[in-house]
């Protein structure tokens, strides 16, 4: 079985700044906060690590409020992605077509989306059903290491014998996704399409660096032996 964990923002789409706005509307709603938020870097993180960002300049306690907040946050979320310029980046839904065609790989996500905002951002672009809910979020941890191994468990509780872990491979788009694949011994394949060129991935040494996800026969020999079946 192969075993492919796609990481979504500057993956599989770019919402264009829907989710940043919607925490800025949620530290308003919840904590009557709107100017003086810090500047915090969100590519590659997590929904909690970067949470944990913006709290910690306002005292404002993570274990208390993050369930509440990811909430308010996926409501505003929901709401403003129709309203922001976001797109499905190329070549993701034909290659995702063609693989769930197959009944010997198994496709899920590795990414720093908590749960709910991640199925809302897949649902939005109509990316739902080649996803079937496995894989690993950012509503718990601050590191990405750590949702690599929570989806890393995921995956083999659900194809278990058929496991193979030399066929197992993160898709993603920054250094963090590279890092984050040898954290669970898989390999990493990384698009130059969420923001870092292939010089910066370059110095984390991807297993495949690519431009983007479109020209489906060079991602598919990388995985597959027979990627025309
Ligand atoms: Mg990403």
């Amino acid at each position: 079985m192969l075993t492919l964990l796609f990481d979504i923002d500057g993956t599989l789409l770019r919402t264009r700044g829907a989710g940043l706005a919607a925490i800025r509307q949620t530290m308003q709603e919840m904590f009557d906060i709107s100017s003086d938020l810090p500047r915090v870097a969100v590519h590659g993180r997590t929904d909690c690590g970067i949470l944990s960002d913006f709290f910690e300049p306002f005292g404002l306690d993570l274990a208390k409020h993050r369930q509440a907040f990811l909430a308010t946050y996926c409501g505003h979320l929901h709401r403003n992605l129709p309203e922001y310029d976001g797109n499905v980046l190329p070549g993701v839904i034909p290659l995702l077509e063609r693989l769930s065609s197959r009944n010997d790989v198994t496709i899920g996500l590795l990414t720093g989306n908590c749960e709910r905002a991640a199925q809302i951002k897949i649902e939005h672009f109509k990316l739902k059903p080649y996803f079937c809910g496995l894989g690993g979020f950012g509503d718990h941890a601050t590191n990405r290491n750590d949702v690599a191994r929570d989806a890393l468990r995921a995956v083999r509780q659900r194809v278990q014998s058929s496991f193979d872990e030399d066929r197992l491979w993160v898709i993603g788009d920054t250094i963090d996704d590279i890092t984050c694949a040898r954290a669970i011994n898989a390999k990493s394949m990384v698009v130059e399409t969420g923001g870092c060129n292939a010089e910066e991935l370059g110095t984390k040494n991807p297993d495949v660096c690519l431009k983007d996800l479109s020209d489906m026969d060079a991602v598919l020999s990388n995985w597959l032996s027979d990627p025309l079946v």
